[in-house]
């Protein structure tokens, strides 16, 4: 067989003898034979389908630690590792994408006039410890701008979740600050990731999950972060607002699993971001969106103790029966237990109502 050196089989697969060189510093392509006693590199000529795919896969941006998995592969493997790749990648895009859209959406709207009908939420909060967990560590709040449901989790899971709750309920207490609502986002959102770490101190094996809505008055702005979710009920479509921050929601977004065979999978709960205590890392940002309330919305957040048992179906039928949310919010979480209860749930229904002004100025 005739062995190609490092400058022939640089110019055949027009890679440069550098990155051939860097390529085999880092296990991505070894030469064939490297000379004992000059040290110069040879290469076979069938290396140069190889050495073609890494270049490729660099051109694709994949870190090259996963290169030296992937060529490694054979090629149906290699395929597959590339479409999981390129999914992350996607989805990471698509996150950055809606952050890009929130910014857009806050910066280009008019502030709103003043209007004879003025919108107020209607709001129930239940949380329950179901009839198998020896303890709640949800937390369920809901007043007249925040609604919150939080996870906790780890052995001061309930610790967690209150805390992430109760950095948020000066939002309640308080004026509105003047300004713009991505300060007050900011605010809450440092405030919650805080007073978690505070309570959880250095370990990151407790935390908890953060679904919440702040109400500006004419829009509801979301920060989530886990695996509780906020689904919006609107002309009798029910729609889910978050996206699972879990291991098995990622895997079904790269088409490694279907959504029937998450349900089951044994490792469901695992969560990818979280409020956790002050681990090394930096704190993983949440995700934040604003939406336009509409009079006749209904909002439903819940812990995965309330989705885990119960269909969407089954919730849209509860939400659709029920007129009140305090009626709401007893029915979900009995539709829970009614199923085995297997986890803590809770529950924040909210409305979005049309009040006349009481300001007549105009
Ligand atoms: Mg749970």
């Amino acid at each position: 067989m005739e062995m190609l050196t490092i400058g022939a089989f640089a110019k055949a697969c027009r890679l440069s003898p550098k990155a051939l060189r860097l390529y085999d510093e880092l296990e991505l392509l070894r030469p064939a034979r490297v000379d004992p006693e000059t040290g110069y590199r040879y290469y076979a000529p069938e290396q140069l389908e190889q050495a073609r795919l890494v270049a490729w896969l660099r051109r694709l941006g994949m870190p090259l630690a996963r290169i030296r998995q992937v060529v490694a592969l054979e090629p149906a493997a290699a395929a597959r590792e590339i479409r999981a790749f390129w999914a992350r990648v996607e989805a990471e895009t698509a996150t950055r994408r809606e952050l890009a859209a929130f910014l857009v959406d806050h910066l280009s709207r008019p502030i709103p006039s003043e209007d004879t009908t003025m919108l107020e939420l209607r709001y129930s909060a239940l949380s329950d410890t179901g009839l198998v967990r020896p303890s709640n560590q949800d937390t369920a709040y809901a007043g007249t701008r925040v609604l919150a449901v939080a996870d906790g989790f780890g052995s001061g899971g309930a610790p967690a979740s209150t805390a992430a709750v109760e950095a948020l309920k000066f939002l309640d207490r308080e004026p509105l600050p003047a300004g713009s609502v991505l300060n007050l986002l900011e605010d809450a959102v440092q405030g919650a990731t805080q007073a978690v770490r505070d309570v959880a101190g250095p370990t990151d094996e407790i935390g908890t999950t953060l679904t919440a809505m702040v109400w500006t008055g004419s829009r509801l702005a979301l920060v989530h972060i886990g695996d509780s979710r906020a689904y919006l009920l609107r002309d009798g479509a029910l729609f889910q607002i978050t996206h699972d921050h879990t291991v098995v929601q990622s895997m079904i977004d790269e088409g490694r699993l279907t959504p029937e065979e998450a349900t089951a999978h044994p490792q469901r709960a695992l969560l990818l971001k979280a409020l956790t205590g002050g681990g090394s890392a930096p704190a993983p940002t949440p995700d934040l969106r604003l939406h336009d309330a509409l009079a006749g919305d209904r909002y439903l957040l819940c812990s995965d103790g309330l989705y885990g048992v119960v269909s969407e179906e089954t919730l849209r039928e509860i939400l659709t029966a029920n007129p009140t949310p305090n009626e709401a919010a007893a029915a979900l979480v009995a539709a829970a237990n009614d199923s085995g209860g297997p986890d803590n749930v809770s529950c924040v229904v909210a409305d979005v109502v049309g009040v006349q002004s009481r300001m007549l100025n105009s």
